[in-house]
């Protein structure tokens, strides 16, 4: 497969490391030659509803600054990761536009009482707004400009036992038909290595992360890799070049990949 990773922050992104640039990413993907990378840091368009704080200073604008150097082997691709919260998509459709790719994560529960209701206070109450949030993002009018769901269904800031019990209050049925619902808009879901290395080697494909990929695909789900990197390493300390260790568990192959990649190269 060639080897792509569409979700890096550097450090326009609050909390990725401080060093974290362009230029040496750039220089790690061509030395360990990956096709393509893809840079998404957080945004949230200037002016729309109520954001919290971690976004006041994170608005799209900032990124149209980002670019690569000239002589580099690795496809270079700009785009962000915004947000969904409180039904709201914080990106105008013209924003989204001006990037050449655009991630919505829909389960950055971390964020509680902005993203995940403050009264979602049990692993049931979470695992049933995970499902509701995806089925809400992807039903939302602007989902076209859309290119992909960050990390979905993962909860962000879970440990791998309290995530497998929030996921155990979705059904097999409900995950095929995200994926069935991901595939009728068009929208490509993350494989996203950060979150999947959560989940250890061991009994990896029997965890509800990996009866979501799976039941996701019967429905017709397409995926894109992702790191979740907040700083370029090396190859050596970088997971997104182990992805077949979990992504191959969870029942995703290389063909899974290739539609994603396809229409990011085309444009
Ligand atoms: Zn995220
Ligand atoms: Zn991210």
């Amino acid at each position: 497969m060639k080897l792509h990773d569409l979700h890096c922050h550097t450090n326009l992104s609050l909390c990725a490391k401080r060093d974290a640039d362009i230029e040496t990413y750039i220089k790690n993907a061509d030395e360990e030659g990956l096709f393509l990378i893809g840079f998404s840091d957080h945004a949230w368009d200037r002016g729309l509803g109520n954001p919290i704080s971690f976004y006041a200073s994170q608005n799209y604008e900032r990124l149209l600054e980002r670019k690569a150097p000239e002589n580099r082997k690795v496809k270079v691709v700009f785009g962000a990761e915004g947000e969904f919260a409180g039904g709201l998509l914080g990106a105008r459709r013209e924003t989204m536009k001006k990037f050449d790719y655009i991630i919505i994560p829909h389960s950055h529960t971390h964020m509680s009482g902005f993203v995940l209701p403050e009264c979602c206070d049990t692993p049931e109450k979470h695992g049933r707004f995970l499902y509701e949030s995806f089925v809400s993002l992807l039903n939302h009018r602007d989902i076209d400009c859309v290119f992909g769901i960050a990390h979905p269904f993962c909860p962000c800031g879970k440990k791998y036992d309290e995530a497998e019990e929030i996921l155990s209050y979705i059904t097999d049925k409900e995950f095929e038909y995200c994926g069935r619902l991901a595939a009728d808009k068009g929208v490509f879901l993350e494989f996203n290595t950060s979150a999947a290395f959560v989940y250890p080697e061991e009994g990896a494909e029997d965890c509800s992360y990996a009866r979501f990929f799976r039941n996701a695909k019967k429905g017709g789900a397409k995926f894109f890799l992702g790191s979740d990197n907040h700083y370029p390493y090396k190859q050596e300390e970088n997971k997104l070049f182990r992805w077949k260790e979990r992504a191959v568990p969870f029942g995703l192959c290389e063909t899974d990949f290739t539609d994603a990649l396809y229409r990011i190269c085309r444009g």
